[in-house]
Formats: C-alpha cells, sequence, structure tokens
C-alpha cells in the first residue's frame, strides 16, 4: 500500500468498495498499474466490509452473495478458495401473528382464509386483464399480482422500505428482485407450499469466515495502487484535478463509485447537472446489532409490512456462518428506514417488538448491541430518476468520467453486479 500519494495517475478510482476494488483488480489482472484507488474509510470494503466485535463478526445488515453469473461465481471461488459455502434461503414474512414462507405471492397457503380469498381473487381478476405497460409501480403490482397480494403485501412493505408511495415510484428496478409466479403458481400455492425455487436469492453464496468482508480483502489485497483515510473533497474536469485531503491529484480518467449525488455536489458542472442532482432521493437504512446468550432454531431473515413495527426486516447474523458467533449465542440486525432521532428510545422499542413477535426472550440477555446507519442506502425510483441520471451520467461520460456500482449508477443493485461493472470498465479503459 502506497503510504505516500502520487501526484498524477492515469485511472482515478474514488471509492474502496466492492465496485472500486474490481476495477482496481481487473487493471491489474491486464497489467495496466497507473491507477490510484482511494477511500475516505480506514478500511476496503465499503458496504461489504465486515466488523469484529467480541467475537461476533457483523456485515453491514445480511449481505449475501447472489451469483448467477458464471464468471461472478469463478471470480468468487479463485478469491475466496475453500471460504465460501452455498446456502438455501430460510425467509419468512410475519403476517397475522404467524410466518409465512417468501415470497408472499406464491405461498397463499400460509394466510389466513379471508385473506387468501382476497389474494386468490385479486391474482385471477388480475390475469384476465390485459395489462401490456404499468405508468407505475402501484399498476405493476396490481397487475402482477392482483389487489389482494398488493393489499396485504406489497404495498405496506413497499412503503416502509422505500418510504415512497408505489404510485410515486417506477417499475423499472422490480425485474430480478420481485418474484413473479404466474397465475397457475399462484393458484397452486393456495393447497400446497410452493417448491420452485423462486427469486433471485432462493440460494445464496457467503464465506465460511470472515463474514462477507472477506470478499472485499480478497480482492483488496490484491490491489496495491492505493490510498486509505483519503477523502476527495472537488473534481475539476477541465484541469483534470482532483483534491484528496487538500491535496491535489493530477487525472486522465475518472471512476467514480461515490453516490451520484455527492459527485455532482463536489464537482464543478453546469447549472443544469446540479439541477438533476437535486432530483435524485434516497433512503436512509439504521440498523441496530445485537447478540443474545442462546442460540435460536436458525432462520435467515424475516420481513415486517406492519406500519406499527418499526422494522422492515430482521435478519439472523449467526445463521449465515457458525464463524459469524461465539458457541450458544445468536447475532442479530434490525434494519428500519424510518427517520430517527432517539436511538435508545428506539432500540428499547424494538426489544420489546423482537419479544413481543417471540424472535427473542425477556429473558434473554442481551450481549452487546449497536446501531450502523447507511445514510445513502437505496435509491428511490420516483418518477425523475431516469431523466435526472440520464442527463447526469452523459454529461460526466463527456468528460471521461466512468460510473459504476449501486451509487455510481444510482441503481437497485448487489455485489455481483459491482463485480461485473468493475470488469466492464476496466476493459472500457483498457
Ligand atoms: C441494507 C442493504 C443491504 C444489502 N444487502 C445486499 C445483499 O444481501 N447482497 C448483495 O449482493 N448486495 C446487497 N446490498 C447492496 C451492496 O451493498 C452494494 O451493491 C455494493 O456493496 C455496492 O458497492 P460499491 O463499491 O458500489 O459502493 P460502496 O460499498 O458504497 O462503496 C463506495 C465507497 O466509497 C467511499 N467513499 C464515499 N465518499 C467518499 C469520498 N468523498 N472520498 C473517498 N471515498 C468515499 C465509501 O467509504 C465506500 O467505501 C445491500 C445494500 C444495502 C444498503
Amino acid at each position: 500500500m502506497k503510504k505516500s500519494p502520487i501526484l498524477q495517475t492515469d485511472v482515478l478510482i474514488l471509492g474502496g468498495g466492492l465496485t472500486g476494488l474490481s476495477v482496481a483488480f481487473h487493471l491489474e489482472q491486464a497489467g495496466h498499474t497507473d491507477y490510484l484507488l482511494i477511500e475516505k474509510n480506514n478500511f476496503f470494503g465499503g458496504l461489504c466490509a465486515s466488523h469484529e466485535k467480541d467475537g461476533f463478526i457483523f456485515d453491514y445488515s445480511g449481505h449475501l452473495l447472489h451469483l448467477r453469473d458464471p464468471y461472478a461465481l469463478t471470480l468468487v471461488r479463485r478469491l475466496l478458495g475453500k471460504n465460501l459455502a452455498k446456502i438455501k434461503r430460510e425467509a419468512f414474512i410475519y403476517f397475522d401473528g404467524k410466518r409465512v414462507p417468501f415470497p408472499f405471492q406464491a405461498n397463499l397457503w400460509a394466510l389466513p382464509a379471508k385473506v387468501q380469498k382476497e389474494c386468490l381473487d385479486g391474482a385471477l381478476k388480475a390475469a384476465q386483464s390485459a395489462c401490456t405497460k404499468p405508468k407505475d409501480f402501484q399498476q405493476w403490482c396490481r397487475c402482477a399480482f392482483g389487489e389482494g397480494i398488493y393489499k396485504h403485501f406489497m404495498l405496506p412493505y413497499n412503503q416502509k422500505l422505500w418510504q415512497t408511495h408505489p404510485r410515486q415510484m417506477t417499475c423499472d428496478w422490480c425485474g430480478p428482485f420481485v418474484p413473479k409466479p404466474d397465475i397457475s403458481q399462484i393458484r397452486q400455492s393456495v393447497r400446497q407450499q410452493t417448491r420452485t425455487p423462486m427469486g433471485y436469492n432462493h440460494h445464496f453464496y457467503y464465506p465460511k469466515q470472515g463474514g462477507c468482508g472477506a470478499l472485499a480483502q480478497a480482492l483488496a489485497c490484491r490491489v496495491p495502487n492505493t490510498w486509505l483515510q483519503a477523502t476527495v473533497q472537488k473534481i475539476d474536469f477541465k484541469k483534470k484535478e482532483a483534491t484528496i485531503n487538500g491535496k491535489k491529484i493530477l487525472f486522465k480518467r475518472l471512476v467514480n463509485t461515490l453516490p451520484l449525488k455527492e459527485l455532482v455536489r463536489i464537482t464543478v458542472t453546469p447549472p443544469s447537472v446540479q439541477q438533476a442532482a437535486r432530483l435524485l432521493k434516497h433512503t436512509t437504512v439504521h440498523v441496530l446489532n445485537f447478540a443474545i446468550n442462546r442460540r435460536i432454531e436458525p432462520w435467515h431473515w424475516i420481513y415486517f409490512p406492519q406500519d406499527q413495527v418499526p422494522f422492515y426486516r430482521v435478519g439472523v447474523q449467526s445463521s449465515f456462518s457458525t464463524h459469524n458467533a461465539p458457541p450458544d449465542t445468536t447475532s442479530f440486525y434490525v434494519e428500519t428506514s424510518e427517520k430517527i432521532t432517539d436511538f435508545q428510545a428506539s432500540q428499547k422499542a424494538i426489544f420489546q417488538d423482537l419479544i413481543q413477535k417471540g424472535i427473542i426472550k425477556k429473558q434473554d440477555k442481551i450481549l452487546l448491541s449497536f446501531w450502523q446507519s447507511i445514510p445513502v442506502a437505496y435509491a428511490i425510483y420516483n418518477k425523475d430518476r431516469a431523466s435526472a441520471t440520464h442527463k447526469i451520467l452523459h454529461w460526466l461520460s463527456k468528460n471521461q468520467c466512468f460510473c459504476a456500482g449501486r451509487y455510481g449508477l444510482w441503481e437497485y443493485s448487489f455485489m455481483e453486479r459491482s463485480l461485473l461493472q468493475g470488469r466492464e470498465i476496466a476493459e472500457k479503459l483498457l
């Protein structure tokens, strides 16, 4: 790792998360070493980092590897070797005091009779009506699943997660993320549990040791030209100059993985680009991590669509790997998109809710607990997103700036795409 930064570079990579690391790794592999990756934290990995605390390993909420692309899988296997497990998802939706297997829309058998009828009737009606181009996410849900499933799950859950009404969102993101059983599968699911694997995460991969951060570490140790604790403060494309920790660095090409909004904020750009950036909206996610002094029957995560419950998902960190927690303990993460002003009061309310819902018991000893905040968590697919990102990315590309990653492209994305986009950008640069 370089101790003092070089003053000029061919490729300056902003951000040492998985995307930035993947760009640098693929440049290295091709023998192009004239790059510098800068990262503001004193560790690599961004949201793919893991942190050890009192013998427990916590990721930034659940961080599981969804690897469908053959190259991505081969790369991860190469990087992690034997330190990789393939795991079958055990996920549920908390509904009417019970656990309904995920996805809700393909497990109607587990619902109370009245709700089940509403969901089935709605799905049958939707299947009969022609709906070719839904104008928003609300219409997309109604067309795909019908009124009942929309009312009982899609609306309340998504409103909670996105802090936005589905009517105000587009459906540009749903394709890979929302399992879409056809009408015969929905009908069949009234009688029996769906056996067809559904959703992009029905199986996932996870490092046996070191948490998800083991992947970022494996990449980082193959990437020598880096600068940690380096915050980019200003970009001037006319001068091809970046100000980093007060120092000027000259570059020829720039790779951005920072949130697009943040990049525009620190860049000298025309007012129309600044204006477009103001239209980009996002959620902030707060994660309460904690551990208890007993082992529970393992499951991976549970969704909570109820609007009176302050969190949208609870996961069991220790269920992904036995190395994530000491023996005879269980570690959890609780995710909320709600605004929190008093973290102590929120934590108290969350524990009460978890006891009431049977996730933990009153007599359990809390071994540790701490909050993590993800200030920019989900880019919201509001109606302005597509045109605003197009305008910003077009201007940046004219200035030899390549954007990638969930935040650099302002999209709903996951780690596999970070790895693949990193390779794509490196190929363009070469
Ligand atoms: C709650 C949540 C759960 C998720 N779960 C999953 C999952 O289970 N599976 C999955 O595949 N994906 C998941 N994701 C998505 C995944 O985290 C991202 O797709 C991926 O980690 C993005 O990597 P990145 O490098 O593009 O961005 P980041 O990880 O955000 O990296 C960007 C880096 O830039 C640095 N940076 C920011 N500003 C500056 C600055 N001014 N100067 C220098 N450096 C700066 C940051 O410190 C950071 O390290 C989840 C995301 C969230 C929010």
